[in-house]
């Protein structure tokens, strides 16, 4: 692999930078956070530069598939704000890698367009009160009554329900069915009678709302289910297949966003901060934790686009991608912490960014199937004997 950034990557990443300076202050970050709302006119100037699109083919006005420059995109906004790169995410890989992996003919025709103008936001309707890490345990029913679909149940934690066109809901199409051989995706709005959304109050991931979600009798056209009739009882194909190695990038791609902006932070603030007549970055014990913050950031970065260059060439990339999950949000949760112990008291009150990168980072290992979760695939997968 060469680690330089190809000339389009490095020009994505310059347009995205400026893109945030100009668009998403950091006052406007800290204002977004407070009041956890989306900001709906930033994302529509962001889906103007035309980057919504890039994990879908031309036909359907999107990009092609390059899976490194939608990480770029992710990392640049989640150093600013995860109430921009989570909505950007719930349309680009939520919305766009779904439908061109699972979707049908009709289904990519008629809604991957919309993702290109960053008109269809997914959010993932997939834990549940009673289910965390064992997705295929979902107790959420959905069931054909002629052309329709009926749905009953509750999702938990559903993030971005109140802003999304559809909320992509992993049910159960067939309670004697086989494990894994007994789930559906369908494609609800939050508008439909039937759906109620309550907000939950979480620590951060601000902006898009993470949310409960009942469903009551729901009733949804037969073409709301992923993949079209082909698509019943497929849901953990879809849901274990090519697009899970991307999801896991994305919520490293956010870790190394808010890693970075934790390092870059704690760098201005120790050259910044006099103590006993000299700046603090002059004391070797912050000089050290410094050095390592960057050796580590390092580390995650090259870590994360390795993996998502190992995804684009469409080797088999589970290890490489579950390793790249479980070890950039655990270094971007060490780093927020770290850049808050260097700011001191500081690094503890709501008018620095450093407490904000805290609680964002902390949830990071929690989702996108957890450090545990990942620790047993890495051996599982690599072959260690269970017995
Ligand atoms: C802010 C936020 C936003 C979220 N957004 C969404 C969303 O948009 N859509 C959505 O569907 N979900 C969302 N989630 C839920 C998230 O995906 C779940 O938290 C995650 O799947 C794990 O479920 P759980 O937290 O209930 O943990 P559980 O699965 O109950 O696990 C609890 C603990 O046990 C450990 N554990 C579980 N099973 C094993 C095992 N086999 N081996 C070893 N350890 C194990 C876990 O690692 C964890 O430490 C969100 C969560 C948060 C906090």
């Amino acid at each position: 692999m060469n680690y330089n950034e190809p000339d389009h990557i490095r020009m994505l990443r310059e347009t995205l930078q400026k893109f945030v300076e100009k668009e998403m202050p950091r006052e406007l970050a800290r204002e977004w956070d407070q009041t956890n709302e989306y900001p709906a006119e930033v994302f529509a100037k962001l889906a103007e530069l035309g980057v919504t699109g890039m994990v879908m083919g031309e036909e359907y006005d999107g990009s092609g598939r390059d899976i490194q420059a939608t990480m770029v995109i992710i990392e640049e906004l989640s150093k600013r704000s995860m109430a921009v790169a989570v909505p950007y995410i719930m349309c680009t890989c939520y919305a766009g890698m779904n439908l061109a992996e699972c979707g049908s003919d009709e289904q990519k025709a008629t809604l991957l367009p919309r993702v290109a103008t960053g008109d269809l936001l997914f959010a993932y309707g997939l834990t549940e009160p009673d289910v965390g890490a064992d997705l295929a345990s979902v107790r959420t029913t959905v069931v054909r009554d002629g052309d329709e679909l009926v749905i009953n149940g509750s999702k938990r934690f559903c993030s971005g329900a109140e802003i999304c066109d559809y909320i992509y809901t992993l049910a159960c199409s067939d309670k004697e069915g086989p494990r894994y051989g007994n789930l559906s995706f369908v494609m609800i709005p939050p508008t439909t009678p039937g759906v109620t959304i309550e907000r939950i109050a979480t620590m951060g991931m601000h902006g898009a709302a993470t949310t409960d979600v009942t469903f009551s009798n729901v009733r949804v056209p037969l073409n709301a289910l992923m993949g079209g009739e082909a698509g019943w009882n497929n849901g953990w194909k879809m849901l274990a297949g090519p697009g899970l190695d991307v999801e896991k990038l994305e919520v490293a791609a956010i870790a190394v966003g808010v890693a970075a902006a934790a390092v870059e932070d704690a760098w201005e603030y120790s050259q910044e901060r006099q103590q006993f007549g000299k700046p603090i970055c002059t004391y070797q014990s912050i000089r050290h934790k410094l050095s390592d913050m960057q050796t580590k950031l390092h580390a995650a970065r090259l870590m994360m686009y390795h993996a998502a260059d190992l995804v684009q060439s469409g080797e088999p990339a589970g290890v490489e991608t579950s390793m790249t999950k479980m070890f950039t949000t655990e270094t971007a949760k060490e780093l927020a912490l770290e850049c808050q112990t260097i700011m001191g008291a500081y690094g503890y009150v709501k008018e620095f960014d450093c407490e904000r990168y805290v609680r964002e980072a902390i949830v990071l290992p929690i989702f996108g199937g957890s450090t545990a979760i990942h620790l047993n695939n890495i051996s599982n997968w690599m072959g260690l004997p269970k017995k």
